[in-house]
């Protein structure tokens, strides 16, 4: 690579070579002149150039300082495009629109570095930021838990997490052939469209995810079992009541429930033992 950079493994250094993939992105993000796009992890700029060459105000957030330069170069004859040292995991994405007057709703469109993903999603969703699409570059594995649904082996709290927000889709599959140097899994390009209301209306989306997460977090217990160990204050006998009140088979375990009966359940349960999450 020019200025002499090696990538590196450690911060997913793994280059899109491929045109017809980098299209294929700009597509799904259904760019249109004055989108506001945050991009993360720019590389080289190729992803960049094509989101700007659309009509966006590109905001692309790099960690590796030894790319700026480059960067700097690469995108010198595009206007619109502004790169900006630092860590997607750290950086206040409120304050990084902010500052430049950007308020309204923006997309995120990237080639992930794997390591993110899934905290980076998270932050995304929890932290409510007004995104209002993603076309995320993802490792298969981590897309087949993104869209999977009950009764699957992929299906678990990651998957309720993004399908209580957005509407996730899976929009191409990317062979590791098509990467710089080639990484070790094959990719996937996933649009995430954030739902105007989340999918279910529940009393409190923290005792909903507190719920959510128990019922996962031993999977192959039934629920009262799953959930007494789930630090939310009740035991067995009481889960059970929990569930019978909230219409679910107690023999049931967590990775067979919909999002819709894990609504019923976290509501039967702040009803029947209040929230404890009340007013955070
Ligand atoms: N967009 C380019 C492409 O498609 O060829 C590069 C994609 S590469 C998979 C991931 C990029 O994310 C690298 O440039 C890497 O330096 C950057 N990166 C890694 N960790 C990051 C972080 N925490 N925050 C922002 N960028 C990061």
């Amino acid at each position: 690579m020019r200025y002499g950079i090696r990538p590196r493994k450690s911060l997913g250094q793994n280059f899109l070579i491929s045109g017809n993939v980098l299209d294929r992105i700009v597509a799904a993000a259904e760019i249109r002149s004055g989108d506001t796009v945050v991009e993360i992890g720019p590389g080289v700029g190729v992803l960049t150039r094509r989101l700007a060459l659309a009509g966006a105000r590109v905001i692309a957030l790099e960690l590796d300082r030894r790319l700026l330069p480059l960067l700097e170069e690469t995108l010198a004859d595009l206007s619109g495009v502004e790169v900006v040292q630092g860590d997607a995991l750290e950086v206040d994405f409120r304050a990084l629109l902010a500052e430049r007057g950007l308020t309204g709703t923006f997309k995120v469109v990237a080639n992930l570095p794997y390591y993110i993903t899934s905290p980076l999603i998270a932050r995304l969703l929890e932290e409510g930021h007004p995104f209002e699409l993603a076309v995320v570059m993802v490792q298969r594995e981590v897309a087949e838990r993104l869209v999977a649904g009950p009764g699957t082996k992929a299906y678990g709290a990651f998957s309720v997490l993004v399908q209580y927000y957005t509407q996730p889709a899976s929009v191409l599959r990317v062979s590791r052939r098509n990467f710089s140097p080639p990484p070790e899994v094959d990719s996937t390009v996933i649009l995430m469209r954030r739902l105007k209301e989340p999918r279910v209306k529940v009393n409190s989306a923290p005792a909903f995810f507190a719920v959510v997460r128990g019922a996962f977090g031993q999977r192959r217990k039934m629920l009262p079992s799953a959930l007494e160990g789930a630090g939310l204050g009740l035991d067995k006998r009481f889960w059970m009541q929990v569930c019978e009140i909230a219409g679910i088979d107690p023999k049931r375990r967590g990775e067979t429930l919909s999002i819709g009966e894990f609504g019923q359940l976290a509501d039967a349960y702040t009803k029947y033992h209040g929230n404890p999450f009340a007013g955070k």
